[in-house]
Parts: structure tokens; sequence; C-alpha cells
């Protein structure tokens, strides 16, 4: 087996690098936020990325993007020097990454002439109204209701754990339009202007301290039916695609390569006693054991990547990505605050705290992460059931003369 890249790519490789070495000065000091919408300077700067291709690539000029071919190589060698180099590559956020390709996918012409170039750019940041009180794992029960009124849909329900709804100008959002309707057939995808009247946004604190995520209510909100995505009814395949994407976002293997290269330098330069952390064998041991597995995810990263070279899909093994790779952030920031001593539980503002606590941060976030866009048991379920052929889950039994 050949790991190398070929001379091309090196040079492709040569040429990112050094791109990223001249803008030094001008990679955007924070990545995307939650707490603040891209200002002109992340704005200018993913620009600049769809402009040489660094982003975006694949997406038609006439909806903003770069217009290139698919080359799974190129983005695979961006994605790697973006991250050791700490330079944000996406301020697009879930516009750019989930619902930009589900609308070249699914979308008329006019929805991906106008939502598509402003979310590639982070102009107009969206958020993600999937789950609701009731419906988390269990999604297609969802019960936020769209009923038609002349050219609109009036909306009324409530959403919950909705990413960046405080920032954003749009929702994309999974709501019920046929009520008699099987609960799969009965869903339709809607994009909800995020200052119509009757919609609501409240703050739900996580335990990073911050408002990370929302209760969105709707009351009577007035949507026009022609903000429906693909057929009406077809929601729940649609909302789908867009899952597809989200999971792909979540868990990198070069994400998890620079942590651990971080997590690397801070057991050589942490001491104790004068001994740095790497040369107590307790924490020696628990980094090689996590050494091995971001090697298997990046291994197993190059081979989700071969199979795309050769048009094969990967199947279910692209879901041990997201399964895998958050997991594994979580375990190593819990390793870089066990080695921080009585230092470890600092967070928020501390004098003694370290890297202004990234790697506590780190270790709350990627928890969420392991929840967020379906949690690790129904990603274990699914690649047992499809990926595994094992036998499926039984259903609890309907209560007597129940629904
Ligand atoms: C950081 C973060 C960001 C999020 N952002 C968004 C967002 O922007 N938009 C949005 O719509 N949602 C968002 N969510 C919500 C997320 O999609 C849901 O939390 C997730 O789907 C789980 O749903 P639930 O919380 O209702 O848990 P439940 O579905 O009630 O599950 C509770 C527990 O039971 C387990 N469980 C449930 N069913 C099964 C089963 N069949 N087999 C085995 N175990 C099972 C689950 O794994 C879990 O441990 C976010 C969540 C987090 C943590």
């Amino acid at each position: 087996m050949d790991l190398e890249y070929s001379p091309e790519y090196q040079r492709f490789r040569d040429e990112v690098r050094a791109f990223l070495a001249d803008e030094v000065e001008r990679i955007p000091k924070r990545g995307l936020s939650e707490t603040e919408r891209p200002g002109p300077a992340e704005i200018a700067w993913q620009r600049t990325l769809i402009d040489r291709g660094y982003a975006s690539r694949t997406i038609p000029r006439v909806y903003g993007g770069h217009g290139g071919e698919a080359d799974p190589l190129k983005s695979a060698i961006v994605s790697e020097e973006f991250a050791a180099a700490k330079a944000p590559s996406g301020f697009g956020g879930s516009g750019a990454s989930m619902l930009a390709p589900t609308l070249l996918e699914h979308g008329s012409e006019e929805q991906k002439r106008r939502y598509i170039p402003p979310a590639l750019t982070g102009e107009e940041v969206w958020c993600q109204g999937y789950s609701e009180p009731g419906s988390g794992s269990d999604l297609a029960s969802l019960q936020t209701a769209a009923v038609e009124d002349g050219d609109d849909f009036v909306v009324n329900g409530q959403k919950i754990w909705t990413s960046a709804a405080h920032l954003a100008h749009m929702m994309f959002a999974l709501v019920r339009t046929e009520p008699d309707a099987p609960k799969h057939e009965g869903i339709s995808y809607l994009l909800i202007p995020m200052d119509a009247a009757g919609l609501e946004v409240r703050p739900l604190t996580t335990m990073t301290g911050e408002a990370l995520f929302n209760e969105v209510f709707f009351t009577d909100v007035r949507v026009p039916r022609s903000n429906v995505v693909g057929a009406r009814g077809e929601g729940w395949r649609i909302g789908n695609t867009t899952l597809r994407h989200e999971r792909n976002m979540l868990g990198s293997a070069s994400y998890t390569e620079a942590l651990m290269t971080r997590l690397q330098r801070l057991l050589d330069s942490e001491t104790s006693d004068g001994i740095p952390a790497m040369g107590r064998p307790v924490f020696r041991d628990r980094f090689v054991k996590l050494q091995a597995r971001a090697w298997t995810m990046k291994y197993h990263a190059m081979r989700l990547l071969t199979c795309t070279l050769r048009g094969e899909s990967p199947g279910v093994a692209g879901l041990v990505v997201k399964l895998q790779g958050c997991q594994l952030n979580h375990d190593i920031a819990a390793l870089a605050i066990d080695a921080m001593g009585e230092l470890g539980p600092l967070y928020y503002g501390s004098r003694y705290e370290r890297s202004h606590g990234a790697w506590q941060r780190e270790h709350m976030l990627s928890l969420g992460l392991i929840i967020g866009g379906g949690t690790a048991q129904i990603q274990k379920n699914i690649i047992a059931e499809r990926g595994l052929g094992m036998p499926r889950e039984p259903k609890p039994a309907a209560p007597a003369g129940g629904v």
C-alpha cells in the first residue's frame, strides 16, 4: 500500500502551506463563533478561500461557489493543512455545509440562487430546526405544525437545542404538514426567516457556561408556501440529506491529529516536581493508547478517501468517523486536563488557566457533539443493523388498548 501523495498533490500541499504562511496576518483569530455573526474580515476570508478553491470547491459559480471539479485528495490536503495551521476554513457554518448541499440536490432554481451564495460566505447565518422537546432520536415523531392558509403556511409549535438560533437569519426546519399521513410521510422541509412575526428565541445555557443553543417558539408564524424545499410531504427524505452532510461534518481525522500534536506539546511542557507529564508512565501510557486510536482514525479516513476516489459509497463506514472522532476528542481533552493537575479544572478567566481554557472547552463541547447530530447509541444501532447485519432493536410494545 502506497500512502504517499503523488508529486502533483505534493505541489498542491506546498501551495496551500505557502498561502497560509503568506496570509498569516489575515487568518482570523477566532473560528466560527457561537456568540457573534461573521464580521467583514471573516466574510472576506471566506470569499478568498472560495476563490482559491479551498472552500465550497465543487459548488457551481452561479451559486457563489468555486465551480471546480470534485477532488477528494485536494479537499483532504486542505483540511489537513488548515487544521495543522489552526486556520479556520468555514465561516459558512451549517448554511454552507448542510443547507447548500441539500438545496443543490432538492431545491428549486430560485431557492438555490437566493439562498446558497450568502450561506457560503457566512453573510446569512442558518440554524437547524429539527429537534423538539419530545422528538430527538425519534425525530419523525415531531409535532410542530404548518397549516396552509392562502399563499402561506402558518407554523405553530416548538423546537429545542437549536444551535446558533440567536445569531441566525434563517432556519431550515422540519414541520408537520400532513397530520393524517403516516409519521414519516407527513413532514415538509421549510425555510423560515428568523425575524418573522410570532417567532421567539429563548437561550439555553450549556455546561460551558455559554448560551450556545436555544428554544424556538412559533406562534402563528406565516411563511410563504414557496419556502418549502422539494415537494410538500417529502421532508423526511430531504431532511435526511441534510443529516448525512451534518454527520460528515462532525468528526475529522485531521482535527484529531492536530489535537494530538497539541496534547504532545502540553505533556512535554507541563511539569510536576520538575518531571514533565510525558515522563510519567501513567500519562505516557494513556497518550500512546490515544495515539493508536488517532492513527486508526487516520487510516480509516484514508480508506474512506480510497472509496470516494473509486466512486464507491463507503456506506455506514462513514458513520464511524463521527462516532469515534467526537469520543476521541473528548478523551484527548480529558488527558490534557488530568496532566495539568490541580490547574486542570480551572476555567473562565482564572489567571492560572492554560491555553485560555481551550482544553476544558474542548472536553465539554466534544461531549455535546457525541449527542448532537444523532447520539452515539443511535449511530451504533445503525452501524450494527445496517452495516454488520445484526438483528434490529426490539420496538417497545404499544400499551394495551392505547395508540
Ligand atoms: C451540542 C448540541 C447541539 C445541537 N444542535 C441542534 C440543532 O442545531 N438543531 C437541532 O434540531 N437539534 C440539535 N441538537 C439536538 C440533538 O440532535 C438531540 O439532542 C439528539 O438527537 C438526541 O435527542 P434527545 O436529546 O431528545 O435525546 P433522546 O432521543 O431522548 O435520547 C436520550 C438517550 O436515550 C438514548 N436512546 C434513544 N433512543 C434509543 C434507541 N433506540 N436505542 C438506544 N438508545 C437510545 C439516546 O442515545 C440518549 O442517550 C443538538 C444537541 C447537542 C448536544
